[in-house]
């Protein structure tokens, strides 16, 4: 099988002569950024026991918390925190690494492990491969695979999954392919692993979800679907941010949509915002003009203002690309 891994980043040369090693993820953990933080994590535990390991996250999702050591990741930074490596992990860039951006700023030395196509290389070690359709995978081609123990397949496999959103995205290459193939000869029970960590909802979220389907709207000439959840509904529902995962991809999935935007009230006059595209706009392209980022496909970003200002500043943007994209076709 052909590595992706021709930065010839090597796992074992960075980690030598190194005594205490943090990782870390992006803020609000998803199924990719827990899946290869816990994927490495238990690789290095079980592979480099004279380590000592630390693995930093945000208060996991509750589907996800059937991955092995997720009850031993620290969700805030205790002592002096001082590191000789610090890992991240699907980050794309130091600002999403949350809580966990001062533990970065003073490691000896940092690595970075990412597949977002507007990360910029901010650590020592770069390893950003922006077709690679997860950092889960990423981790994959630093392991040695013969040493790669069921756990730890388990979590890598979860993280590839959810990034190719059950391996049907188009950053799914064959190569991803076998990958998840190698990880299922570890004795993993797939199919259970997207049950319950992707497509099971619980009661709450299926009814966030129907509530965004319901109030959603098509803009643009119907080539963009926008729905906004506000905080009011946010507390009438019971439901935590991490309920919202998955309704941009439902609103994608809208017959004769270009893109899909979520926004999602913060605070007052101010918005989360998931973009996701079905090929002709690079909705990262725009949430990089934003501040935010992401993929070519899917990307977000924190915007500040009315949701009728969030939207007319986005779909200004969508427009420029999708009228760029016109001329093109003209020509
Ligand atoms: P989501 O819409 O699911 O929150 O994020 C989609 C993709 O964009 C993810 O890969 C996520 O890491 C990235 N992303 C989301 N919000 C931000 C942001 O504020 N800044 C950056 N740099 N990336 C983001
Ligand atoms: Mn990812």
């Amino acid at each position: 099988m052909e590595l992706r891994n021709n930065m010839r980043i090597a796992l074992g040369d960075i980690l030598k002569d190194k005594r205490r090693v943090a990782l870390g993820g992006h803020v609000r953990p998803d199924g990719d950024c827990v899946g290869s933080s816990m994927g490495l994590y238990l690789y290095l535990k079980e592979q480099f026991p004279h380590i000592h390991t630390d693995v930093y996250l945000e208060e996991i999702p509750e589907a996800y918390r059937m991955i092995s050591g997720t009850d031993e990741v620290k969700t805030q930074i205790s002592g002096d925190g001082t590191y000789d490596l610090f890992i991240c992990l699907d980050c794309g860039d130091v600002k999403r690494l949350g809580f966990s951006e001062p533990l970065f700023e003073k490691a000896e030395e940092t690595l970075c492990i990412d597949h977002h196509i507007s990360n910029e290389a901010f650590a020592d070690h770069n390893y950003i491969v922006p077709d690679a359709s997860s950092t889960s995978e990423l981790v994959f081609t630093l392991l040695d695979r013969e040493k790669i123990s069921r756990a730890a397949a388990e979590a890598l496999y979860m993280g590839i999954v959810h990034d190719t959103g059950v391996f049907q995205y188009s950053c799914t290459s064959p190569e991803t392919m076998e990958i998840a193939a190698e990880l299922m000869r570890k004795g993993i029970n797939g199919s259970e692993i997207i049950d319950k960590t992707y497509y099971e909802k619980t009661y709450i979220q299926n009814q966030i979800l129907g509530r965004a389907l319901l109030e959603s709207m098509l803009i643009m000439e119907k080539r963009c679907i926008v729905s906004v959840i506000r905080q009011r509904s946010m507390k009438f529902f019971q439901a935590q941010p991490s309920d919202l995962e998955g309704i941009v991809s439902q609103l994608r999935l809208t017959k004769g949509v270009e893109v899909a935007i979520f926004l999602h009230e913060i605070e007052p006059q101010k918005f989360k915002v998931s973009l996701r595209s079905k090929g002709v706009v690079d909705v990262s392209m725009i949430a990089k003009h934003f501040g935010g980022g992401g993929h070519v496909r899917a990307a977000g970003v924190t915007m500040s203002g009315s949701s009728y200002d969030v939207i007319n500043n986005i779909t200004a943007r969508i427009a420029l690309q999708l009228d760029h994209g016109k001329e093109q076709d003209e020509k």
